[in-house]
C-alpha cells in the first residue's frame, strides 16, 4: 500500500512556507525528503506555489501557474486546515448553543414562575392554540416544583449534564 502521510510533511511545508526551504533547515529533514517521495513532493509543489505567489498579487486566490496536480494538493490542504480549524472550534460551539438553550430554558422558566402577565400571556396562547384550559396545569406545575425540591435538584441537574454530555461526545471525535 501507498503511503499517504509522513510525520515530516508538516516539517517540510513549514520551512518552504517560511522561505527556510533548503539552505536553513535541519540537514536531517533534508535528507528525508531526498528518500521520502511525500517530503519532496510537498517541497516541489510548496515551492512551486510559493515562487507562483511571490509573483502574483493575489495571494488568496489558488496560483495560475499550477499544474493541475499542484491546484489538487494545494486545495487538499486548505480544506484539510479549515477542517482541522473548524474541528477545534466545534466543541465550543456545542458549549456554547448548550449554554444558550440552558440560559433560555432557566430565563424561561423564571419568567413562567414569577411573572403574572407572562403566565396570562401563555395562558391566552395555549388555549388558542390547544384549547385546553392551561390555568387548571400551572398551578399544579408551580406546586409540584416547590413542594418537590429533589425533583427540581434532578431537573436541573439534566439542564446542566446535557450540555456536559455534549461536550465530551463531540471532544471524543
Ligand atoms: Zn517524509
Amino acid at each position: 500500500m501507498k503511503q499517504l502521510e509522513c510525520e515530516f510533511e508538516a516539517d517540510v511545508l513549514c520551512a518552504v512556507i517560511q522561505a527556510r526551504w533548503p539552505e536553513r533547515v535541519d540537514s536531517e529533514l533534508r535528507e528525508h525528503a531526498k528518500t521520502c517521495a511525500i517530503c519532496s513532493d510537498v517541497a516541489m509543489v510548496a515551492g512551486a506555489i510559493e515562487s507562483a505567489r511571490e509573483e502574483s498579487a493575489s495571494y488568496s486566490a489558488v496560483p495560475d501557474a499550477l499544474p493541475d496536480s499542484g491546484r489538487v494538493w494545494w486545495k487538499a490542504q486548505m480544506r484539510a486546515r479549515r477542517e482541522a480549524v473548524e474541528a477545534v472550534g466545534r466543541p465550543i460551539t456545542a458549549i456554547q448553543v448548550a449554554a444558550f438553550a440552558c440560559a433560555i430554558a432557566l430565563l424561561g422558566a423564571c419568567i413562567g414562575a414569577t411573572s403574572s402577565w407572562f403566565q396570562a400571556g401563555l395562558k391566552w396562547t395555549w388555549s388558542q392554540v390547544t384549547g385546553i384550559d392551561v390555568a387548571a396545569i400551572i398551578p399544579y406545575a408551580t406546586g409540584l416544583i416547590a413542594s418537590h425540591g429533589l425533583l427540581a435538584a434532578c431537573m436541573a441537574a439534566m439542564i446542566f449534564g446535557i450540555p456536559v454530555a455534549v461536550y465530551l461526545a463531540v471532544g471524543k471525535e
